[in-house]
């Protein structure tokens, strides 16, 4: 009866029908187990300006409880978030928690109005910052709660820092366009270099520093081996590797 029904298959459908193994089943879709993975430097890294940088050492590091502050961002192409100031509002702290909700953010939205380029700033608000004084620097469950909630204040994206007395400082991005956390993202301070100091310096070594002469097991003298000076094309990204003297954005890392 069975074997009647089936004959009228083809026969690469009968025998799996008939072993009871459907081997050659249509395509369908399965429950998915989405994982990402990073692009080297194609994900959200961060520059923080001197100004800024400055000013959040002195929050950290006059406030003995969780102070938060907020910061303006410009978006450099390329995933790479300027932090070009930060700014303290009104809050109450506590020894535990920090959060801003949307009338205080509405506050301080007034009073950097009354500013210079007030609305440019009020529009590049896009970073949250606090300290977690002198505990580690991972994010509480009320830190990713308030983060979830600028989403629904219509960002498209928000930078949250969170620091601490020890010098840690932590960042991560949260793209709600995409739906992603980039969590502890690489940052570096656009600390001013000094060409000229440079080039002393490199006289300077050079006629001071030598490669020794080594002595084997044999007796025998040899060099040490290696170049003696490292040219500046590190792997460690500058803010000149992506702007120029007048701070366009000049390309991107290529090292
Ligand atoms: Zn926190």
């Amino acid at each position: 009866m069975k074997q009647k029904y089936i004959s009228g298959y083809s026969q690469t459908v009968q025998k799996p029908l008939l072993d009871n193994k459907l081997t050659n089943a249509r395509l369908t879709p399965h429950d998915t187990r989405t994982r990402l993975g990073l692009i080297k430097n194609r994900y959200p890294r961060i520059i923080v300006e001197p100004i800024a940088w400055e000013k959040m050492n002195n929050y950290v590091g006059f406030c003995n409880y969780e102070v938060g502050w907020l910061g303006t961002v410009v978006e450099a192409a390329e995933d790479i978030y300027i932090i070009d100031d930060v700014f303290l509002f009104e809050q109450e702290v506590s020894a535990v928690t920090t959060s801003i909700d949307d009338e205080s953010m509405s506050e301080f939205a007034n009073t950097l109005l009354a500013e210079p380029d007030g609305l440019d700033k009020i529009n590049r608000l896009r970073f949250w910052g606090h300290s977690h004084v002198n505990m580690q620097v991972e994010p509480s469950g009320q830190d990713n709660d308030q983060m979830e909630s600028f989403a629904d204040s219509g960002y498209d994206y928000m930078i949250r820092g969170i620091a601490n007395k020890h010098g840690d400082m932590k960042f991560d991005v949260y793209d709600y366009r995409r739906g992603l956390i980039f969590s502890d993202i690489p940052w570096m301070i656009n600390i001013p270099t000094s060409a000229e100091l440079s080039s002393t310096i490199l006289s300077e070594m050079e006629s001071k520093v030598r490669l020794a002469r080594v002595r084997g097991f044999t007796g025998k003298t040899y060099k040490t081996t290696g170049p003696l000076y490292d040219d500046d094309d590190d792997d460690v990204p500058s803010y000149e590797d992506y702007f120029d003297e007048n701070g366009e954005y000049i390309g991107g890392y290529n090292d």
